[in-house]
């Protein structure tokens, strides 16, 4: 029996045994991970920092306290969730109960990526353990460190017959995606995900594909220095390798040239002149990413930005213009610190132009009409939208969170996860005393065929 087999073999039987059912052990869980946060913040933000040249602070709010975020909100919640939910009984039914209720799914298997690599593991388990699961954790290879620390610091909190962080790249993820689980939940690039879906597939099990895309930012209207700022927050925070940061901007021929330096203002504001030396400005993942994102910069014209040093992955917060809609630049998700403008003569032309591609996990509407942001709701389909800010709609708890497409399938956060890994299970009720269902046995007569 291989590793990944016997492991899952483990949990299955302790989950079998009911021990992850009751809300008692659900909340413990929850609580514990709670405490992992907060007793040992230093390690896991240092870990963070290591892989992505994250600051502490950086790390502390976007993996700390957005996880706690949804512990929290799960710890609120829980007993409304786990509550059965009673469903009305016609006459014809009558007398008998109907209900349905949330029960866990089994052992789940979670996939994380490198770009929030606490986040991104730890959310999903916040769903799965509130929803009563054993819980299999697959970090990211890629963020070395924090894969580590996880390995090393979940068994101490979390009940360790439950919940097991197993560490490796893609021969560990195949041979974990070779098992039975009872749910998938991966997080990462759309290849894998079609990966994880046809190994998936094999035991008909369910997925949850947390995706990314081409998000666009359209900016049609208002304050266009309000608007500069929040698209350079939204995007240059995690040195953009984040998955709903606005991949680039569309906007009209009068306010490009007026965007693309209030831009390079908010860079100079939240970076200093050389943004190399801020403590705030983070790192390229790999000499990979660094190489790929280099050559996407020959899409377009460098406004402002364009510095990089290989040895340090560092790459200069980037505004490019006059892009190629054909380049590399425009074709892939760039997850990097480069930010196309892209003209269109108005709303109805940026709409056209998303609606034309795949869609995105995120989208973004800057302006100040009440007609545009109705607009702009109706027609653009994306995982999410969000008016006149970008990326923080995920620290909104309770939003749902997921793609939809090529940017993934199902969703996340708040109850939405809670649901994401429990199976709702209707029960009806019918005691046979009283066995009023005889007026439908056969045979059937003709009063029974006019009934
Ligand atoms: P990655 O390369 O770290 O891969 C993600 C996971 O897949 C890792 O755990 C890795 O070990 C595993 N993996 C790699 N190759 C595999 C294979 N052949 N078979 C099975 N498993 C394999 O991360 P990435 O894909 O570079 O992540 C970046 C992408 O993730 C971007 O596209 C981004 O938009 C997306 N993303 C989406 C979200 C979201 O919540 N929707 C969040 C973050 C990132």
């Amino acid at each position: 029996m291989s590793a990944a087999a016997a492991l899952l073999a483990d949990q299955r039987r302790y989950f079998d045994s009911g021990a992850t059912r009751p809300a008692g052990w659900r909340r413990t869980q929850l609580e514990a991970l709670r405490r992992l946060l907060t007793e040992r913040e230093d390690e896991l933000t240092g870990a963070v920092g290591e892989d992505l040249g994250k600051s502490r602070t950086e790390a502390f709010l976007s993996e700390i306290t957005a996880v706690r975020a949804e512990i929290d909100y799960a710890l609120k919640h829980l007993d409304r969730w786990m509550a059965p939910e009673r469903i009305a009984v016609p006459g014809g039914l009558q007398p008998g109960r109907a209900w349905s209720q949330a029960r866990p799914l089994g052992v789940v298997l979670i996939i994380g990526p490198w770009n929030y690599p606490l986040n991104l593991v730890l959310t999903p388990l916040v769903g799965a353990l509130a929803a009563g699961n054993a819980a299999v954790l697959k970090p990211s290879e890629l963020a070395a460190a924090t894969s580590r620390v996880l390995a090393r610091l979940v068994p101490e909190y979390l009940d360790r017959e439950a919940v097991a962080v197993v560490e490796g790249g893609a021969e560990v993820s195949t041979d974990l995606l070779a098992q039975p689980f009872d749910h998938v939940f991966y997080t990462g690039g759309e290849r894998v995900g079609k990966i994880v879906m046809k190994a998936a597939a094999e035991h008909l099990t369910p997925v949850t594909l947390e995706l990314g895309g081409k998000s666009p930012a359209v900016v049609v209207g208002g304050d266009l220095r309000a608007a500069a700022r929040r698209i350079a927050y939204g995007k240059f925070m995690n040195a953009a390798q984040t998955c709903v940061a606005p991949d680039y901007v569309l906007t009209t021929p009068a306010a490009a040239p007026i965007l693309a330096d209030a831009l390079a203002a908010a860079v100079r504001d939240f970076y200093g002149s050389d943004p190399r030396t801020s403590r705030d400005y983070g790192r390229i993942i790999n000499e990979h990413h660094f190489d790929r994102l280099v050559g996407l910069m020959d899409g377009g014209t460098v406004v402002s930005g364009g510095r990089h040093e290989r040895a340090e992955r560092y790459i200069e917060p980037t505004v490019l213009r006059h892009v190629d809609p054909g380049s590399p630049l425009m074709q892939e998700e760039i997850f990097g610190p480069l930010l196309p403008i892209l003209e269109v003569a108005d709303l109805d032309e940026a709409i056209r132009f998303i609606g034309a591609r795949p869609h995105p996990l995120a989208a973004y509407l800057f302006s100040d009409r009440d007609e545009h942001l109705r607009t702009f709701t109706d027609r653009v389909h994306a995982g999410g939208l969000a008016h006149n800010v970008c990326t923080i709609q995920l620290a909104v708890p309770g939003l749902p969170f997921g793609g939809v497409g090529a940017s993934g399938t199902g969703s996340y956060h708040g109850r939405q996860s809670f649901e994401t890994f429990s199976h709702v299970q209707p029960v009806f009720s019918k005691p046979t005393r009283v066995d009023t269902l005889r007026l439908a046995y056969p045979p059937f007569g003709p009063i029974k065929r006019r009934l």
